[in-house]
């Protein structure tokens, strides 16, 4: 690969909300803090390190964390906080490089590759952005670095916590090779299990399989996971506003069954995917309805809309479209929306002869600026527009289990 290597920083918050929690309140430092639902159905969105130790994990059903836990703290989520904090800390990396993709909340890509001459290296940059942010924003952040996103990111997660780790240029295969597979990206359940039955466990066994016996095992996945395998990963850094896609999906603690059960998931994916389009100044024309069913099989339903939209009920009612083409007889454990296909972002109408918007549009774009506003002001997910119906009111709604917590 002939380009100079990249210097790629991948930042993650440990136990973000758990952590927040604890800087807030310094009674709860040193205890075992679960942040998420708190009700029958609830689950663990943010385990302290604390709680980690008792076996709690995020996405873990409440109910269960109480019995693993029980003499742990358990706590509502306050997402107009956390955004708050995420705010700034993710002013801090923005001072080091406009190429800053936010994964979630907590975790982000930073490509520092211009900003070495002025900064220092890479490994530089990332202690001292770790230092401002335990400076300024009272939290820690462990960091990856290296010359390609996917490990980068593996070296956070070995990082972690509090840490940092470098792969030194040259490095990323040699880096990956002795990992798991399940390391690797896109590697879940199902794949890790034909790649045991393939004999294949670590990431250097992938990279020097034979091509004819991977496509046996994975078929047409096979050759792009042997390229990952050997550190070839040519993705870029892209800042929200130039993504070629914006998604949102939850794993349910329960599997659902059937359309009802789904759609209320549905309506908040929608409505989340809107507002980060709506922040980016993005409108899509595709919409992808992905469904993950309890057996870890997944498929994914698109469609093409008749013009670019960033708003909630159009990315819901395509995607509800979608569903009557998908298998509803099986449990589904996971759904998502995706938007893509981005035009340029809409100019404001000052062409007297343009056509008029519809009074139905005017309404929704009014009501959707509203939305963004509140959502600034109390936090992500706090407010959305209630469904169906003539009438739109904002209700409270309680943001789903998402997948920003790591
Ligand atoms: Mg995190």
């Amino acid at each position: 690969m002939g380009a100079p290597p990249r210097a790629i920083l991948h930042l993650d918050l440990d136990a973000f909300y758990a952590s927040v929690e604890q800087l807030d309140d310094p009674s709860l430092r040193g205890r075992p803090v679960m942040v998420g639902g708190t009700g029958g159905r609830g689950v663990v969105c943010a385990a302290s390190y604390e709680a980690r130790r008792f076996g709690v994990r995020s996405a873990m059903p409440t109910a269960r964390a109480r019995r693993l836990c029980p003499e742990g703290v358990f706590l509502a989520p306050r997402f107009d906080r956390y955004a708050e904090l995420s705010d700034r800390v993710f002013g801090i990396y923005r001072r080091f490089t406009p190429l800053v993709e936010p994964l979630s909340l907590d975790e982000a890509f930073l490509d520092v590759t211009a900003s070495r001459a002025l900064h220092g290296d890479g490994a530089s940059i990332a202690r001292t952005i770790r230092r401002l942010v335990r400076e300024e924003a009272g939290l820690a952040v462990s960091a990856g670095i290296a010359e390609v996103k996917l490990a980068a990111k593996i070296a956070t997660d070995l990082a972690k916590p509090d840490g940092l780790l470098e792969v030194p240029a040259g490095g990323v295969r040699a880096f990956l090779a002795p990992l798991p597979a399940w390391r690797l990206w896109g590697v879940g359940e199902v794949t890790g299990e034909a790649l045991r039955r393939a004999g294949i466990a670590t990431i250097g066994e992938l990279a020097a399989a034979d091509g004819a016996r991977l496509e046996r095992a994975l078929g047409s996945a096979g050759a792009e996971l042997a390229r990952l395998a050997r550190g070839e990963d040519p993705r870029p850094v892209t800042p929200d506003g130039e993504a070629r896609s914006l998604g949102s999906e939850d794993t349910f603690e329960e599997d659902r069954l059937g359309e009802e059960a789904l759609l209320p998931a549905l309506r908040e994916q929608a409505e989340r995917v809107a507002r980060r389009l709506r922040s980016a100044g993005l409108r899509g024309r595709t919409v992808t309805l992905k469904l993950k069913y309890a057996d870890f099989r997944g498929v994914t339903r698109r469609c093409t809309l008749p013009g670019p939209t960033d708003d909630g009920r159009a990315l819901y009612d395509a995607a509800r479209a979608q569903l009557g083409r998908a298998d509803l007889s099986r449990p589904v454990r996971l759904t998502g929306i995706t938007a893509s296909g981005f035009g340029e972002p809409e100019r404001p109408q000052l062409d007297l002869f343009a056509p008029a918007e519809a009074p139905a549009t005017r309404r929704r774009r009014a009501l959707n600026a509203a939305v963004d506003a509140i959502a600034a002001r109390f936090g992500e997910g706090t407010v959305r527009p209630a469904s169906e119906g003539g009438e739109r009111k904002i209700r409270w709604a309680q943001k789903p289990r998402g997948k920003e917590e790591e």
